[in-house]
């Protein structure tokens, strides 16, 4: 997410909808207590079970680390250290396809996984 490869496929900095999809993505998992110790604590959540996600007035929520804005333009404050689930998630993918329809933003032109990711 945020970054594909290759980045024609599908600008991820466009949208950001997988980073603010629900308070329990992106949760910790695979990764080792070094790779978990890289990722600054102001981004985790209070129990460590993930990434902290911050929800506004209006109850909508992202993760602490998403910057920008949702659907224009997004980064991620912690790109070179973020979870493996993050790593994972690819623009197309069943995933993806959630995300962007739970936030609004159209899943027509999204890529093929199955083409670009074999
Ligand atoms: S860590 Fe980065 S890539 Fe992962 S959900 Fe948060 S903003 Fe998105
Ligand atoms: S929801 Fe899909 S298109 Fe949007 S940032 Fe995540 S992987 Fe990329």
């Amino acid at each position: 997410m945020l970054e594909t490869s290759p980045p024609e496929i599908f600008d991820c900095q466009s949208c950001g909808a997988c980073c603010a999809y629900q308070a329990d993505w992106p949760r910790f998992s695979l990764e080792s207590d070094e790779q978990l110790a890289a990722i600054p604590e102001q981004f985790v959540a209070a129990d460590l079970s993930g990434m902290k996600f911050d929800v506004d007035a209006s109850g909508k929520g992202r993760c602490a680390a998403l910057t920008g804005t949702l659907g224009k333009h997004v980064g991620c404050a912690v790109y070179a250290v973020r979870p493996q689930v993050c790593r994972d998630c690819m623009p197309g993918d069943p995933e993806c396809h959630m995300a962007r329809k739970a936030l609004g933003f159209a899943v027509e032109d999204l890529p093929d996984p199955d083409v670009y990711y074999g």
